[in-house]
């Protein structure tokens, strides 16, 4: 209720008449009287962000996935805690252009990060390109801690170093990849050492559980303001290295690789319990927006990893594409359900700076959207129209509408599946659908058009004949 009183009349010449002290104390609830609409509570805070990925785990290799062989606890309790995204994406095959989307919100093709990037901390080019801004140099302007922990994989040379890209903290290695045990500085991108905040770190072997400390630490020390963290988990990218005592819980898996694949999983699986209990000590899990999915479908050499989806690691079939997706903030989003509606990694971006009340960049093209609206039911319609993929310099290319996905590889016809009848995509409708196949076609050709070239030639060097090689031009300081 509004109070009601008479304003003072200054009286000039004589003095005036002192009002009784109820007055004054009405005057002073009416000065500090809110106005419309506000509270008089301070604002909430900014919630934190924790972003988790894994590394090549499959589509099915998940307890909250349906996963009998492969127990996740953990993994599986945050889903109960969250929505689990059934037609999560992400956008790229393999590990680091799915990265690149994730931290600049734009399809990774748009810069020209299609590749791996080549290892070689003396070539500037061989990375995320320097002219985009990441996430997490958003995030700082916003008023966010932020950190890195695990694998980088997004350049080797000093200009492409986390700490040059918005990273204030960080532990893990540069490469794409890292022996679990027994590694050897000097021996190749897999036996790099482990960094602190770019110094070498002296890490016990089999670090997968150490990354879950670390985090967790990450978590406490910044318990008192908003944080970002990248926690990018290298397990279980081979080589499968788990720790014995592990490798022997999974004695019921016959295929000995992929019983050292799922020990690797399950050891993220504990790493991730101590992060979120980390989260619960410190009484943060209600203020903590959390996303997990791995970076690209599950690889051919263990098992049957991607179960019912076709393909793998490096197709743009479901298999390659179609991932765990988990999204998580209690209270904000209900708890133990299921969102159907595709969604992709590069989500990520937006979502993360409306959070935290940060303006989204306008300068660029952005693909990344905002899921929270469309998570909580506040909007019904789809994130996205459409969905596109494509390696390389067009080799495999797909695009999903609604149900409808066309898929396209190199000198072959497109090929039509509907995902709802056929998640499995055993059925190709192109024939019986000529103008389906016809607007996915051209949407599909309108998306590449503008699609500059690679803007490095990373690990596909590697691909090519050698003569491909000899042609690369001279390194040249950072663009
Ligand atoms: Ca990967």
């Amino acid at each position: 209720m509004q109070a009601k009183y008479e304003p003072m009349q200054m009286t000039i010449g004589r003095a005036p008449t002192l009002p009784p002290l109820s007055l004054y104390f009405i005057l002073i609830l009416a000065w500090f009287r809110p106005a419309a609409g506000a509270s008089l509570q301070a604002p909430p805070p900014k919630p934190n962000i924790l972003l988790i990925v894994s590394d090549d785990q499959g589509y099915a290799d998940a307890g909250f996935q349906g996963s009998k062989e492969i127990p996740t606890p953990n993994l599986d309790r945050l889903a109960k805690s969250g929505m689990h995204c059934t037609s999560g994406y992400v956008t790229h095959p393999f590990c680091s252009p799915t990265r690149a989307a994730l931290l600049t919100g734009r399809y990774q093709q748009r810069f020209g990060h299609v590749y791996n990037p080549f290892y070689d901390p003396a070539d500037a080019r061989e990375g995320l390109p320097l002219g985009e801004k990441l996430l997490p140099e958003h995030l700082r302007g916003a008023g966010y801690a932020t950190g890195w922990m695990g694998k980088w994989h997004l350049g080797a040379s000093p200009e492409h170093a986390p700490e040059h890209r918005g990273f204030e903290e960080g532990f893990g290695f540069i490469g794409g990849g890292h022996h679990y045990f027994n590694w050897k500085p000097g021996k190749g991108e897999y036996n790099l050492p482990i960094l602190r905040n770019g110094q070498e770190v002296e890490v016990p072997e089999h670090y997968t559980t150490r990354l879950g400390e670390e985090a967790a630490n990450f978590e406490k020390r910044h318990a008192d303001h908003p944080w970002f963290l990248y926690l990018a988990f290298n397990a279980p990218h081979m080589p499968h290295q788990p720790t014995p005592e592990r490798i022997a819980r999974f004695s019921h898996i016959q295929n000995r690789q992929r019983a050292r694949y799922a020990a690797q999983i399950s050891l993220m699986d504990d790493a991730i319990g101590e992060v979120l209990a980390a989260l619960d000590a410190s009484h943060q899990r209600e203020r903590t927006l959390i996303f997990f999915f791995t970076d690209n479908g599950g690889p051919v050499n263990v098992g049957a990893v991607n179960t019912p989806l076709r393909g793998s690691k490096g197709d743009v079939f479901e298999g390659g594409i179609r991932v765990p997706y988990l999204v998580s903030w209690p209270g904000r989003i209900p708890a133990g359900s299921t969102y159907v509606q595709p969604v992709s990694s590069v989500d990520v971006f937006a979502t993360a700076l409306a959070v935290a009340g940060a303006r989204m960049p306008t300068d660029k093209v952005y693909d990344s959207v905002n899921l929270l609206p469309h998570l909580n039911g506040e909007n019904m319609s789809a994130p996205h129209e459409r969905l596109f993929w494509r390696t390389g310099t067009g080799q495999l290319a797909a695009v999903r509408q609604g149900d409808w996905k066309l898929v396209r590889q190199e000198n072959k016809p497109d090929e039509l599946y509907n995902l709802a009848t056929d998640i499995s995509e055993t059925k190709n409708l192109a024939g019986a659908n000529p103008e389906k196949i016809h607007q996915l076609s051209l949407a599909l050709d309108t998306w590449q058009k503008p699609l500059p070239p690679p803007a490095f030639i990373g690990t596909s060097r590697n691909e090519k004949p050698a003569t491909t090689t000899a042609t690369r031009p001279p390194t040249t300081p950072a663009r």
